[in-house]
């Protein structure tokens, strides 16, 4: 039976090993939550780190762990203490934590840790392999495993992979600042599907795609060598009927049912019963904004004076990466800052912030959620933020109001709250007032609202989706009709070349033959692609056709004198080996001067473009551009040419990162087939990458192999990934 595997840098279990004392416990958090179904139903796994390094094992401990892991029907990845410090404290929380969250002034790029960091890598893409079988579906958790999908895809290419990023992804502009850029999106890459908690982070995901692996993106699908990989956004909810039942029975519970927290609680309340409660939780993390979460509530103090010994914040920090030096510093400007505060207002009877540095259990946050008038969450940068929507969910009555930074995921799903900038002291100051002052029915629209929507999509609902989704991405490949050049279809194609007496081989030239270069006169053919076509040449009964968009003279000089045929300019021109150029067709060029000024103001107003005046035709490349400024000039540019173009003299191609403009009635189709008048062949084949030779495969006969070079929507038969895979397929055609 097929598996699912989740892996993820922690596994869902918390080992604690105090004194050689050694106690296990399932975790309770979202992410724990919303795979419950996958990972308990059938023989699904998870795979990760136990949370306890080799060394702190001795082997009888070790073996406790083992079971206690199968037991939770899960698998650890062996971790050392190096790995943990390189690798996780190291890399993950000092480079990509910082970078994708904006900070890159914390963001430290330290080789050694990068490496670790690839090391680390491996050794979850070893532990998946060694258990993972055919037809299992993979899901890949958060920025500790960027590296792993490729890691997967290249030993299990038929997996089927999902990755999803629990924190944002940042601009482009920020991303490009890392070192490793480029390994690390196609690291990506190696999913099927990928998951963002926003539109924003899909979107600034696939214009770093774009801008620096210069891949083609149709919407949110990326083509990348024979795969598409698809990008969506799936906001991650919370388990609401989990902290909204423990609220119900919270408001049940009778005196003695109270926890010692819940008691000193309402005491501090009922001592002032009209001073409301401002609560924030969240780690002691600086993307959480809280020293100017501190100071923005000063300054409400200061410009609401009124309001002081009327309210309190009682602020929930919870310890992390305590051994990290930016969250000492963050630690103990925290401690000055609330110190500084509450001895600038505090009275005998009132304390404005109530500080604690520590984690609470469940009950304790039911009882902190549920005391509190409102919610002020004001991270700088934060993927998505629960914490918001566990506040929400447990407001049972509809009551109490939530102002939520701008900057976490989060608010984009929940615009009923009171939005702010976070480095807005006035903006928080006037939220605080608002939110004080807000009519309770105002708050009970508001929060009647947010609750629908979390009850709805919750976190089993967004994994759930997820899954949906990548379940979906199994047919995309279907939905392209050509079939991969498996090596039984070459086999027998090979096979069908050498018995046949009269073989004609089509190739286009740039993209088929050779890669593309920035400059279109840097692809000139190198000694290996030579020797390749005059061996191929060398074949009895084999006629070579290079049949390209590249105009006369630059064909004859790179190839002129191979003893090859060539047809040039799309099928103006042919020449027979070892004979004179002929035209194929009688063109008018005298549009050209019409439309060339125009494709001048496209290149003046579209850096990195550049136009190509060919003998038949003109070219706009925008290889070089910035992707999006091009695509969207494209369009222009198509509709200019519509409107300046009105008989149907002249036909506009979209090409590999190129428009061309040229006489309608020549095309590679009508090249090949005339050339095919001259014999008899029994053996067709052509290959080529782009539009402009869509014509030669719907022209020529069924028989004929037709291969398209990509995986990209074709008429043709077949595909092959890239220029090396067709030089190999050659090659074979040689020997
Ligand atoms: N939380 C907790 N114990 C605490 C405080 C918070 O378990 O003492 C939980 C909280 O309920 C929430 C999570 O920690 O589910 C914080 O998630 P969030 O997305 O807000 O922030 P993150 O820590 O993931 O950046």
């Amino acid at each position: 039976m097929n598996k699912t595997i989740i892996i993820s840098n922690r596994l869902p279990l918390q080992v604690k090993l105090e004194n050689d004392e050694l106690t296990i416990k399932p975790s309770v958090g979202g992410l724990a939550t919303g795979m419950r179904s996958v990972h308990t139903e059938g023989n699904g796994i998870w795979v990760g780190w136990s949370g306890v390094t080799e060394e702190e094992l001795t082997p009888e401990l070790s073996e406790k762990v083992q079971e206690a892991i199968t037991r939770e029907k899960c698998v650890s990845v062996p971790l050392n203490r190096q790995d943990v410090e390189d690798f996780y404290f190291g890399f993950s929380n000092k480079a990509l934590w910082p970078l994708f969250h904006y900070f890159l002034e914390y963001a430290e790029f330290d080789k050694d840790q990068w490496e670790s960091y690839k090391e680390v890598n491996q050794k979850f893409a070893d532990v998946v392999i060694e258990n993972i079988e055919d037809g299992d579906t993979v899901w890949v958790h958060d920025y500790q495993l960027l590296l792993l999908p490729k890691l997967i895809k290249d030993k299990k290419p038929n997996t089927s992979i999902g990755f999803f990023l629990h924190i944002p992804y940042p601009s482009y502009e920020i991303f490009r600042v890392f070192p490793w850029r480029e390994e690390l999106l196609h690291g990506m890459l190696g999913a099927d599907l990928l998951g963002f908690h926003t539109y924003d982070y899909e979107r600034h995901f696939l214009s770093s795609v774009k801008r620096l692996l210069k891949l083609e993106v149709n919407f949110n699908e990326i083509s990348y060598h024979d795969r598409i990989v698809k990008v969506d956004s799936f906001p991650m909810g919370i388990d609401y009927q989990k902290f909204h039942n423990a609220a119900l029975k919270h408001e049940q519970r009778s005196p003695n049912e109270k926890t010692e927290f819940h008691r000193r609680l309402e005491d501090h309340i009922e001592s002032s019963p009209d001073a409301k409660i401002i609560l924030s939780i969240d780690r002691l993390d600086y993307t959480k904004g809280i020293p100017n979460r501190i100071k923005a509530f000063e300054f409400f103090l200061d410009k609401y004076p009124q309001y002081r010994e009327k309210v309190r914040l009682v602020m929930l920090a919870v310890p992390s990466r305590s051994n990290v030096d930016t969250y000492q510093k963050l630690k103990r400007e925290t401690d000055e800052l609330v110190g500084r505060i509450n001895g600038k207002f505090a009275t005998v009877s009132w304390t404005p912030i109530w500080y604690f540095y520590r984690s609470m259990p469940f009950g304790n946050l039911i009882d902190l959620y549920t005391s509190a008038d409102v919610a002020l969450i004001t991270p700088l940068r934060d993927g998505m933020n629960l914490v918001a929507k566990e506040y929400i969910a447990t407001r049972v009555n509809n009551d109490g109001v939530l102002i939520l930074s701008e900057m976490a995921g989060a608010s984009i799903e929940m615009s009923e709250a009171i939005l702010i900038n976070p480095t807005s002291y006035e903006e928080i100051a006037d939220a605080i007032k608002k939110a004080i002052e807000m009519p309770l029915e105002e708050q009970k629209t508001r929060n009647h609202i947010l609750q629908k929507r979390l009850a709805r999509y919750s976190v089993e609902k967004w994994a759930e989706e997820f899954f949906k989704s990548l379940n979906a991405t199994k047919t995309i490949k279907e939905a392209i009709v050509a079939k991969k050049l498996e090596k039984h279809l070459k086999d027998k194609i090979i096979s069908e070349y050498h018995n046949a007496d009269k073989k004609l081989l089509l190739l286009d030239y740039d993209g088929t033959l050779v890669g593309f270069k920035n400059n279109p006169q840097d692809a000139s053919p190198d000694d290996l692609l030579i020797t390749l076509l005059d061996n191929l040449n060398q074949n009895e009964n084999t006629d070579i056709v290079i049949i390209s968009g590249r105009d006369r003279e630059t064909l004859s000089k790179w190839l002129g004198g191979n003893g090859y045929n060539l047809i040039t300019d799309h099928g103006v021109w042919l020449k027979h080996a070892h004979k004179d150029w002929e035209p194929l067709e009688r063109i008018k060029k005298d549009w050209m001067d019409k439309i060339l000024p125009v494709l001048e103001t496209f290149v003046d107003r579209t850096p990195g473009t550049f136009i190509e005046k060919k003998n038949y035709s003109l070219a706009w490349h925008y290889r070089k551009a910035d992707p999006e400024l091009a695509q969207r000039r494209t369009v222009e540019l198509n509709t200019v040419l519509t409107h300046l173009i009105s008989n149907n003299e002249l036909s506009v191609l979209e090409g590999n990162k190129v428009v061309e403009i040229k006489s309608s009635n020549v095309n590679k189709g009508r090249a090949a087939t005339r050339f095919l008048t001259d014999k008899n062949y029994d053996f067709i084949m052509a290959i080529g990458d782009d539009w402009t030779d869509e014509y030669m495969f719907e022209e020529l006969p069924e028989n004929a192999k037709t291969v398209k070079v990509g995986f990209k929507n074709t008429k043709a038969k077949y595909y092959l990934k890239d220029t090396s895979e067709v030089r190999t397929l050659l090659n074979q055609l040689v020997s």
